[in-house]
């Protein structure tokens, strides 16, 4: 038999001085539940059994006996030195590697990383590395010059060999390819290491009980943040938002950096957020811990905000889910309650207030850009349906009506008509001036599933 492998090999072995870990990697994609490592030590093995049936020792290559000697294979040793007593194990480094991937190098890094993370408070973790350029081009053309098929890249071998040393000092701990706690990056020829804390994401949901609280916080215009005589030196246009009751108290616990927050949509300033809360994802950057009582947490937060802003956890979750709810999301239903006044008395009989919800109820609302958003949006037309319109009080000057609507429906435009620049309305539909006096949101509807079923049933 005609042996490909040892062939390579003794040809490889021929020009370089190269260590266990780097010889198996070259052939890195045969056979599988085998280190390089030890892919490598077999084939000196078998190179070394090969040279001993051949040749019984008279002669035997020069540089092939430089690997074979290698300081990471001591078999070598005991081999040769029954033929050459005076050998010794070669101390050249690694033509490849440089010896950086040493089992014992290998070994340190990880211990390493691990005390660095010692403080750290993380459930899963990924290993990352640097090389220079010049160490991965040489492997690259040693390959192409010995036409080496099997290759494992040097990275890929670095980041599994140390994942495996840090997970065998913490075992507690797994791997995450996608979404880590922590990322340990080794800049291997510089010897450091950087551990990164990825963010924690919490989900949660809102309700705002007092107008006039803004869901985040708000620079002052003037000054920009950095405190003037108009926001009386606190660099905030409110003194009070939704985003700093929730996220102070879980910042804190979770000794992180800074904190984002990321609601599903926002309601006016002078709207309230009842019924089920509107969902929100509170990314903690940098945290240095993660196990959070979350329960306890949300305790603190209802009571510093009581009879101002509630919120309810539902867990940790991932960065998608902002992007879920920043766009899918945001066009989910909402449910508002409207108080409405009217310039006159509106006289409408039961009858009618039945066809006039009945009209309502499953439209398509065309809606210019408000005059009160102009200035910051775009002018466009946009179409949202109304899902559901009814009048739940009615006075002669005022009624309370609940509205289900596709988000990004401008509900107070809905019934001002917004001097025509929204239609139909209700103003347009009573023929008298009606405008919002308070609005709250009931309900922000979870999913698609919930939008469908309203769609289907609009008696609902
Ligand atoms: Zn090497
Ligand atoms: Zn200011």
């Amino acid at each position: 038999m005609e042996s490909y492998v040892l062939k390579q090999v003794l040809s490889l072995l021929e020009k370089y001085h190269i260590c266990n870990s780097c010889l198996g990697r070259q052939f890195g994609n045969l056979l599988s539940g085998l280190t390089n490592e030890s892919r490598g030590m077999a084939l000196k093995t078998v190179l070394l059994m090969e040279w001993e049936n051949k040749s019984r020792l008279t002669s035997f290559e020069e540089p092939v006996l430089s690997s074979l000697l290698s300081k990471d294979y001591e078999i070598g040793l005991k081999s040769v030195q029954r033929y050459f007593p005076e050998s010794t194990l070669n101390e050249a480094k690694c033509d490849i590697c440089n010896d950086y991937l040493l089992p014992v190098k290998l070994e340190k890094l990880a211990i390493r990383a691990v005390d660095t993370a010692e403080e750290l408070d993380f459930g899963t973790f990924l290993v990352g590395c640097i090389f220079p350029p010049s160490m991965l081009d040489k492997e690259d053309s040693i390959r192409s010059t010995f036409n080496l098929e099997y290759g494992e890249s040097i990275k890929s071998e670095f980041n599994r060999e140390v994942g495996k040393r840090i997970q065998a000092r913490l075992p507690e701990i797994l791997v995450d390819f996608k979404a880590p706690d922590v990322v340990f990056t080794f800049e291997v020829v510089e010897d450091r290491i950087e551990v990164k804390k990825n963010p924690l994401m919490i989900l949660g949901r809102y309700k705002k009980l007092t107008r006039g609280i803004p869901q985040s916080k708000w620079h002052c215009r003037v000054c920009r943040g950095t405190g003037c005589e108009r926001c009386n030196f606190t660099g905030k246009m409110y003194q009070e938002s939704v985003e700093e009751f929730v996220s102070e108290p879980v910042l804190s616990a979770a000794e992180g950096a800074s904190s984002k927050f990321h609601g599903s949509g926002r309601e006016d300033i002078d709207a309230l957020m009842l019924g089920t809360g509107r969902p929100f994802v509170l990314e903690i950057s940098e945290p240095r811990k993660r196990s959070l009582d979350f329960q306890e947490l949300a305790s603190i937060i209802n009571k510093n905000a009581e009879g101002k802003v509630e919120v309810e956890f539902e867990g940790i979750t991932d960065r998608s889910k902002v992007r879920e709810l920043k766009t899918r999301s945001s066009r989910n239903s909402k449910g508002y309650r409207a108080t409405i006044e009217f310039d006159q008395p509106v006289d409408i009989n039961n009858e009618r207030i039945q066809v006039l919800e009945s009209e309502l109820t499953g439209k398509i609302i065309n809606q210019r850009t408000p005059i009160r958003v102009a200035h910051r949006r775009a002018d466009k037309i946009r179409s949202r349906k109304v899902q559901k319109f009814e009048v739940e009080k009615k006075e002669p000057k005022e009624w309370v009506v609940y509205i289900i609507c596709e988000g990004g429906l401008y509900v107070k435009e809905l019934i001002s008509g917004d001097e025509g620049r929204t239609h139909p309305s209700l103003s347009e539909l009573l023929q008298v001036n009606a405008r919002v006096i308070a609005l709250d949101v009931m309900e922000v509807f979870k999913s698609h599933n919930d939008l469908e079923y309203l769609d289907t049933n609009p008696s609902i």
